[in-house]
């Protein structure tokens, strides 16, 4: 979809300049090769997920239920704002769920194996975590009735958040907590990719911060530049190959 690839690439060209010149933690010579390792496997996820999706959320768009919830409102405002609200929780416990559940956290381990953060990290997926997590939002999109528009519209928000936690980016401490009133900021998100075990499974919100608060998974240190970024069992700087067996490895429990 041209809109979306047009916020893609200019989120990632800013943010690659604005962390490149504001650095939240110095950057090291391996960046340079973790960063192309993770714009290939995003390549990849596109590629592997495209057909995918356009195939089946063109489907879903245009054949979506009449009677659900979401179409039937008679303000598109509110339905707006409900439509994102119910995709972004749907992120939330998505995300929740990759962390809990072995198997999954298999695929999602792959993305939390990136020792550094940058904008590249928000790239940094298995393909079969990119392709399973649409199959039950593509369904909750159908079942509600919620529009291509709005759906669109929360994919833009969504991207440009993602990247912007996933950033090297030293966002003044003020404005980091000023907007952490409303969404997950670089500093929580930090706290997420951290090798402990008890904040790694917290601050699992995509967008808007609230999901956390409210149920329970928000936690904050005031010492971000102490955090070991990555995970435990797994110091390797995996090439594109070792990212996608690495699900299917052994792994020490
Ligand atoms: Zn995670």
């Amino acid at each position: 979809m041209p809109v979306k690839l047009v916020v893609v690439l200019t989120t990632i060209v800013s943010l690659l300049f604005l962390e490149h010149k504001f650095p939240f933690f110095p950057f090291q010579n391996s960046f340079r090769a973790r960063i192309t390792n993770n714009f290939e496997l995003g390549v990849v996820n596109s590629i592997a997920s495209s057909i995918w999706t356009i195939a089946i959320s063109g489907y879903v768009v245009n054949n979506r239920s009449p009677h659900g919830i979401i179409a039937a409102l008679p303000s598109p405002v509110i339905a707006g704002i409900l439509a994102f609200l119910i995709l972004d929780i749907y992120m939330y416990f998505w995300h929740r769920m990759m962390h809990r559940l072995p198997l999954a956290w298999r695929f999602h381990r792959v993305h939390h194996t990136d020792r550094s953060m940058n904008v590249s990290t928000a790239y940094r997926f298995h393909a079969i975590e990119i392709i399973s997590s649409s199959i039950p939002k593509l369904a909750l999109i159908w079942w509600l009735g919620i529009s291509g528009n709005f759906v669109l519209i929360y994919e833009l928000v969504f991207t440009v958040i993602v990247a912007l936690h996933h950033s090297n980016l030293r966002l003044p401490g003020a404005i980091d907590r000023l907007l952490a009133y409303v969404i997950l900021t670089p500093n929580y998100h930090r706290i997420h990719h951290s090798q402990l075990v008890a904040e790694t499974n917290s601050n699992y919100s995509s967008v808007l911060i609230w999901w956390d608060r409210i149920f329970g998974t928000y936690h904050f240190r005031p010492d971000i530049e102490n955090i070991q970024l990555g995970v435990s069992d797994e110091v390797r700087e995996l090439n594109i190959w070792q990212s996608i067996v690495l699900p299917i490895l052994p792994v020490e429990d």
